[in-house]
């Protein structure tokens, strides 16, 4: 890892020591469905999901993955002459065919002109070692490179019990391992704010993310949308659910920027979902601006720190 003066290693320079190119993400939609919603793993999903707040306008899983990518490309190729990009499975679980077929679909997405890699967003229950092994033969072949990003969401196995994750902590540590042990960047989820989760469980689940050989986590505060079972959740007069402000969501990740492994890259802090699906927390802030914000207090509890 080379040197950096930001305060955390951020995503863009995970991907600049992967790819020559300054990349964007574009999403897809393939048409996935969910083992926690079908009945192949569990019903009624996460206790918060409501899918269709990841799926950007410009995804319809009526198109073709090239389609898809095309739009994409035409929509963010405006902004960089020179952008190459990395195609996005991210609704959804995109490991939930046979590998025929997904071969197939994460081939057609590496051969559209100027796609250099693919990301990969599942379930850590839904990647057979048979897939990894085709994933990691893929990634080194000619096309691009793969990357897995892998929904955790806590280290607590009571949490993941309560949200209805039907997963459990083991599921993410024995696919954490066999991803990296295949050569493949592999990445966690984490959501800060679940329900019945103190902020010591919130900062043990970084404690415990440090311990596995991961490249990158992707954060977000939880938000209650309309539709889910939280939502329902929430709206009881004794509900037990407390969302972060934005001041205390502020001090929980400067926390989690000086715990976290200096060599695990930061995707991202907050997730903003539409604004007609979102209940609560309702910040109106994006991804940059809180960042904005997070450097801000960084450099201040720093200064305050060496003046004591
Ligand atoms: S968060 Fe993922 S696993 Fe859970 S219900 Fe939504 S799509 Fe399914």
């Amino acid at each position: 890892m080379p040197p950096t003066s930001k305060p955390y290693r951020d995503y863009a320079d995970l991907l600049s020591e992967l790819f020559p190119w300054k990349m964007q993400k574009l999403s897809v939609n393939a048409g996935f469905t969910c083992p926690n919603r079908d009945g192949s793993i569990g019903t009624g999903g996460c206790t918060y999901c409501n899918n269709a707040s990841f799926s950007p306008s410009y995804c319809d899983p009526s198109d073709p993955v090239t389609t898809q990518l095309e739009k994409g490309k035409a929509f963010f190729g405006k902004k960089y002459a020179d952008m190459r990009y990395l195609a996005y499975f991210q609704t959804y679980t995109n490991t939930l065919a046979g590998n025929e077929r997904l071969l197939q679909l994460y081939t057609e997405a590496l051969t559209v002109d100027k796609v250099e890699g693919i990301i990969i967003g599942t379930r850590p229950d839904c990647i057979p070692p048979k897939l990894i092994e085709a994933l990691s033969l893929l990634s080194n072949g000619q096309h691009g490179r793969v990357m897995i990003e892998l929904g955790a969401e806590s280290s607590h196995q009571r949490t993941l019990t309560r949200i209805n994750r039907c997963h459990t902590w083991a599921d993410t540590v024995q696919a954490v391992h066999a991803v990296h042990t295949a050569g493949i960047p592999v990445g966690v989820h984490l959501i800060m704010g679940l329900p019945g989760e103190t902020r010591d469980d919130m900062l043990a689940t970084i404690d415990t993310v440090n311990t596995l050989p991961i490249d990158m986590v992707k954060i977000h505060q939880l938000q209650i949308l309309r539709g889910t079972r939280m939502a329902r959740e929430y709206a009881c007069p004794d509900t037990d659910i407390r969302l972060f402000d934005v001041d205390s969501y502020l001090d929980l990740c400067c926390d989690i920027v000086r715990r976290l492994r200096r060599d695990i890259a930061i995707d991202r802090f907050i997730s903003q979902s539409p604004a007609d699906m979102l209940i609560a927390p309702r910040w109106g802030l994006k991804n940059y601006q809180f960042v904005h914000l997070l450097h801000r207090r960084l450099a201040q509890t720093a200064t305050e720190n060496a003046s004591t």
